[in-house]
């Protein structure tokens, strides 16, 4: 389903905007909104698919105004608001950021280059990797980080997810529609998704909940097999057939960009100040790459209007 159509939407490179923003999820495209409204050129370099994160959420039904709406249409809207009040869409990756006699010079992966007085870092994260034999052999051959991206290829057959978190337990209701059944393992005795979640798993006959279980190998031959799984009370180890493994371990921040120019925590998440700014004035984070309590789109999109509010007030008054 074509929600808006962000190709017709897309400009050509200037050689300067007044703000660069790096990443076009939820924060990102709401610092364009906001730039724009206090009369900026505003560009949002995006290296996939405008919307981000959310183009891989079946259904948002926490942010307020929609009860349930399909990421992907939130993410379309986002866009077209962004669009709407004239921030130009760009399909490039931002490689390098170079501080330059006041401005900053940002480089892209095509070799182009823009220059600009504010940039603005929205480039989420990436899901963690378990590290086990077998996730990278098995990669896009039954290994996924992805249920909306990837379930439909498991249809009727039986998938194990790795992690109990909120990601873990949302993916696995996810695909307790399309698969046979659901495993999910998960290291801790108990589950760190959130209660209601919890109810919605132990109320979904087709998915079986196996707590201090490690997965320690996948194997199979042109695709996935089984899993090797270790039951951490015995430490015996027993093989379980399985048609695919999605793993939900958490998330890794999208930081590399920033080395050099802004602090970061033990994850690697980037410290700002309370108006987004990083150490180096004029560059700020915004959005799931910040070092914060709560990840969602809500609060990506609350970062991005407060860096733009502060990149305009600040640096162009
Ligand atoms: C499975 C799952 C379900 C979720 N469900 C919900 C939910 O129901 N409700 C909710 O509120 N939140 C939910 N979230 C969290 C929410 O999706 C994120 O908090 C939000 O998308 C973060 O927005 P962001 O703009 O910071 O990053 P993202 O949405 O990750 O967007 C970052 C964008 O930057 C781009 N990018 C990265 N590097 C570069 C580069 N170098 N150059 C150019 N572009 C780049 C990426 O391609 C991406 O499009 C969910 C997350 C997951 C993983």
């Amino acid at each position: 389903m074509v929600f808006f159509d962000v190709g017709s939407a897309k400009s050509e490179l200037e050689d300067y905007y007044d703000v660069v923003i790096i990443g076009g999820g939820p924060a990102g495209l709401t610092a364009a909104i906001y730039a724009k409204q206090s009369g900026l050129s505003a560009l949002v370099l995006e290296k996939d698919l405008e919307g981000g994160y959310m183009n891989l959420t079946e259904l948002v039904e926490n942010y307020p105004g929609f009860t349930s709406i399909r990421g992907e249409e939130l993410g379309a809207k986002m866009a077209e608001h962004a669009t709407h009040f004239g921030a130009n869409l760009y399909t490039d990756s931002a490689e390098k950021i170079e501080l330059s006699d006041g401005e900053k010079i940002v480089h892209l992966e095509s070799g182009k280059k823009v220059r600009t007085k504010v940039v603005i870092v929205a480039t989420g994260s990436k899901p963690r990797q378990l590290g086990v034999p077998g996730e990278e052999e098995f990669r896009a051959r039954g290994v996924s980080y992805c249920a909306t991206c990837d379930g439909h290829f498991f249809k009727d057959g039986h998938v194990v997810v790795v992690g109990g978190g909120n990601s873990a337990f949302d993916e696995s209701l996810f695909l307790a529609k399309i698969v046979k059944k659901v495993t999910i393992v998960h290291i801790l005795e108990k589950p760190t998704a959130d209660a209601r979640l919890r109810e919605k798993v132990k109320a979904n006959d087709k998915i079986e909940y196996k707590p201090l279980t490690e997965l320690v190998r996948i194997e199979g031959d042109e695709k996935v097999r089984r899993v090797i799984l270790k039951d951490l009370k015995t430490n015996e180890e027993y093989s379980m057939d399985v048609d695919g493994v999605f793993i939900f371990v958490g998330m890794v921040p999208n930081s590399q960009i920033l080395e050099g120019l802004a602090d970061f925590d033990q994850w690697g998440y980037v410290i700002t100040d309370e108006n987004m700014e990083t150490r180096t004035p004029g560059i700020f984070a915004v959005g799931d790459v910040r070092s914060k309590n709560l990840r969602q789109i809500i609060t990506a999109a609350s970062d991005g209007a407060i860096a733009a509010y502060t990149a305009a007030h600040k640096y162009f008054e």
